[in-house]
């Protein structure tokens, strides 16, 4: 199976990690996943490393079910998550995205990274608010998003 999942319980809540490729094998994999979670969970995308057209319509069908069981968080979205977020409302639905990971680079030594930006701390509440600076580690220049900010965090309008 190219996607995995794994289910742990983490303070009264199920810690569901996602990994590899979110394409056919999630019309397999999602419909066990959904008669296995009980309640409230929070999706972890770190693994994820693509997302195809057949996986999207299956993780839609997943969540829409899933969201009957309970509400939801969604931790450490990759790029390929949060691009999917943006055009297509029903991948996210009512839940809440606690973590994004955005790329950057800094533009005086081309040296990328990516960030995890978390609710609370450096996460934008709204389109247009402030994301506080990160600096290059190599240089310690401030470095800029590689995505147009208004793109990547279009969902936060949802
Ligand atoms: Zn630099």
């Amino acid at each position: 199976m190219d996607l995995r999942v794994n289910i742990e319980t983490q303070g009264g809540k199920e810690l569901v990690s996602l990994e590899g490729r979110i394409n056919e094998d999630a019309e397999v994999v999602l419909p066990e996943l959904l008669g296995k979670i009980t309640g409230n969970c929070i999706f972890n995308f770190k693994g994820v490393e693509a997302i195809n057209s057949c996986g999207i319509r299956a993780w839609i069908h997943f969540l829409r079910e899933a969201e009957k069981k309970g509400s939801h968080e969604f931790v450490a979205c990759t790029p390929d998550v949060v691009s999917q977020m943006n055009m297509i409302p029903n991948f996210r639905g009512a839940c809440k995205v606690q973590s994004v990971y955005a790329g950057y680079m800094c533009g005086s030594c081309n040296h990328r990274e990516t960030v995890l930006l978390e609710a609370g701390v450096n996460l934008p509440k709204a389109l247009g608010d402030p994301i506080p600076p990160v600096a290059c580690p190599k240089c310690k220049t401030t470095m800029e998003m590689e995505e147009l900010e208004e793109e990547f965090f279009g969902w936060l309008e949802g």
